[in-house]
């Protein structure tokens, strides 16, 4: 089959596609026919290297795909030939104290597929059962391979871990990015009043049709002082900053008392400077969130299957062009998801 991957970490002049050897499926897993990726974040920095990763070489990067099954594992009991399906990245021992808990993505030997272990961006992938979801006739290859990650990811840290009520106030940064677009959308889904931002009027316009109330352009304004403005002076109840140093001390200061800032990534830096007596006088809560749990996913997924959420698409690209994926997320070009599929499927 063909597969991207890459020897070793660096820009993207690392990344190939080329042969790679057919996967066979173990006992609990599936053999997909891809039929489409989706490229997250995560990608960039797995192919730069993260400390304390180490990767089988050469590694096949993707969390985010779909695709047809054409074999399954003998002890695969929810899967058959010619069934649609799409990844669920995270990976959890099932037997641990938090997987016990129903706490999946805070298992001790938490992974994710595409990140620790080979990822579905090739042509064919052998995917172990649990981390497949049925999609459903109707909905595109596309949308089925943009969704799963980050909406389940905006989905727990949203509603699970931030406790997003009716009538609060949500700012959105980078609401342009997949997981800030899906945000937008389950804030507004929740009944929030959304604030969005993004660095061009036509990334804005895009919020505001996603759910968000008022879009802010951070090139020209200072978002701290316009949602001052716009909140007469509060600040907002919840901000989602996935954006990490260059925006943090700033996300602080655009919170109402007692805020809460929710956090899942950090594309510009994770070691910001901090204001400890900002958090403590104002009685801030810093909440972290990472993936979602099996049934958080499920819940998810049914609001996209159903056309509730929609993941937007930004540009689908041959997997061969993967290089250039990589460099639209680095430059932040567009709005949504960028996706790639086999050569072969085009
Ligand atoms: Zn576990």
């Amino acid at each position: 089959m063909k597969a991207v991957q890459f020897e070793g970490h660096g820009g993207t002049e690392v990344i190939d596609y080329a042969e790679f050897p057919d996967p066979e499926p173990a006992r609990d897993e599936v053999l997909i026919d891809v039929k489409a990726g989706a490229l997250n974040h995560l990608d960039v920095w797995t192919r730069r290297g993260l400390p304390g990763l180490s990767l089988d070489m050469p590694h096949i990067p993707g969390s985010d795909g779909a695709g047809e099954v054409i074999e399954v594992g003998e002890d695969v009991a929810r899967f058959e030939p010619g069934d649609r399906v799409a990844l669920s990245a995270g990976v959890n021992c099932g037997k641990c104290e938090f997987c016990r808990h129903g706490e999946h993505s805070l298992c001790v030997k938490y992974h994710v597929i595409g990140e620790h272990v080979r990822g579905i961006h090739s042509e064919l992938a052998a995917i172990p059962e649990d981390n497949l979801l049925p999609v459903p006739d109707g909905v595109s290859w596309e949308t089925a391979a943009a969704a799963p990650l980050v909406f389940q990811t905006a989905w727990r840290m949203l509603l699970t871990r931030g406790d997003v009520r009716p009538g609060e106030d949500v700012l959105v940064l980078g609401a342009s990015g997949g997981v800030g677009h899906a945000a937008v959308q389950i804030a507004d889904y929740v009944g929030a009043t959304v604030y969005a931002t993004g660095s061009s009027e036509e990334k804005l316009d895009h919020a505001r049709e996603l759910g968000a109330d008022y879009a802010i352009n951070y090139e020209d304004d200072d978002f701290v002082q316009q949602i001052r403005e716009l909140t007469g002076k509060r600040g907002v109840d919840v901000v989602v900053d996935h954006i990490g140093a260059a925006t943090w001390q700033d996300s602080l200061k655009s919170l109402a008392k007692g805020g809460r800032v929710l956090t899942c990534g950090a594309t510009t830096g994770g070691n910001p400077e901090t204001d400890i007596n900002r958090i403590f006088w104002n009685q801030l809560s810093v909440i972290g969130s990472t993936m979602a749990t099996l049934g958080e996913a499920d819940d998810v997924m049914e609001l996209v299957w159903d056309g509730t959420f929609e993941p937007a698409i930004r540009e689908v690209l041959p997997m061969s062009e993967t290089a250039r994926a990589h460099e639209m997320l680095e430059n932040r070009d567009g709005f949504g998801k960028v996706v790639v599929k086999p050569d072969s499927e085009l």
